[in-house]
């Protein structure tokens, strides 16, 4: 179903280095594993991601669960108009019923997805079975095949171990930037024997660490890979930016011609520019970060009380 049809995607995706003299002066390499390239809607991970679910799913209708800005909920809603499937949306935030709908949740009803509203402790709650039945209830999507919030269950995982898989031999390090850290478990699962993954979490708080090591136990039966994070580079939380952040996205896009996703991708780039420039790495080592995503514009510059809402 994925290889050929809507959901085909274009693997390997490229691998491309680029010259920057922020790396060039401690004799790092940086490639760019461009995983934005993979599918035109289903973009990076979340083809990675999704695939498998999708799969598993069989033609039943599917359920899952995000934020008001979530690229998760509209790369899912994508994913049902190319294949027909059925899909529906709960999205975190009561409120947000009595209003239009914003440019994410307008491309996700666009594409066919029934969307769901539910208060904010109902959507805390979701994943204990008894609010996550009255959810399906109320949804009217009894028997629907559940994807979890951001998308990372234990195929999810497994599917991104080709991730680390087509990276293998081609990079010292890995570099990933991190929400629910599903992408950095199943990538450090896939790389070979000495090389290592390196997560930059976009959210502030301190518990991907645990998290991730779940996902892993859950998707492989145990932790694997060689794996760390770095919490310095959040800016403050999801969705969050500061002036600094902006130059620094638009000053990569300058040089290197790649648009420069914002909520993940720049905070990722920003957090290698200073390792480098703190002299984290040895000289020699070759660095591929991922490029998970694209921008999506409409997500940016958007108001205080949206961004305190996680993916
Ligand atoms: C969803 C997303 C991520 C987060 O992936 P996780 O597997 O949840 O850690 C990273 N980058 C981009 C661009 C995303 O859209």
């Amino acid at each position: 179903m994925t290889s050929t049809g809507p959901l085909a995607p274009r693997l390997p995706s490229p691998l491309v280095e680029v010259r920057d003299d922020r790396f060039d002066r401690h004799g790092l390499r940086l490639l760019l594993k461009r995983d934005d390239l993979i599918h035109p809607e289903l973009i990076g991970n979340k083809w990675r991601k999704l695939a498998p679910n999708l799969e598993a799913a069989r033609g039943r209708e599917l359920v899952t669960f995000g934020g008001a800005y979530s690229s998760h909920l509209r790369a899912t809603a994508a994913a049902g108009r190319l294949l027909g499937l059925a899909t529906v949306g709960v999205v975190r935030g009561q409120e947000l019923a009595d209003r239009p709908l914003n440019p994410s949740l307008s491309r996700c009803a666009a594409a066919g997805m029934r969307l769901h509203f539910v208060d904010r402790s109902m959507y805390r709650h979701k994943s204990e079975p008894a609010t996550l039945a009255a959810i399906l209830r109320e949804a009217g999507a009894e028997g629907a095949y559940v994807v979890p919030e951001g998308g990372s269950n234990a195929a999810a995982v497994r599917g991104c171990r080709a991730l680390g898989e087509e990276l293998r031999g081609r990079s010292d390090v890995v570099a990933v930037a991190c929400g629910t850290g599903g992408t950095l478990a199943g990538l450090a699962a896939g790389l070979a024997p000495g090389q290592r993954a390196l997560g930059i979490p976009v959210l502030k708080g301190g518990f991907l660490e645990a998290d991730i090591q779940t996902l892993q136990e859950h998707a492989f039966g145990t932790r694997t890979g060689t794996w760390s994070l770095d919490d310095r580079f959040h800016f403050g939380g999801y969705a969050r930016t500061t002036a600094e952040l902006d130059a620094f996205a638009e000053n990569f896009e300058r040089r290197h011609g790649l648009p420069v996703e914002r909520l993940y991708v720049a905070k990722l780039l920003h957090g290698l520019t200073t390792l480098a420039e703190e002299g984290a790495f040895t000289r020699g080592t070759t660095i591929a970060a991922v490029i998970t995503g694209r921008p999506f514009p409409q997500a940016q510059g958007r108001s205080d009380s949206d961004r305190r809402q996680r993916a």
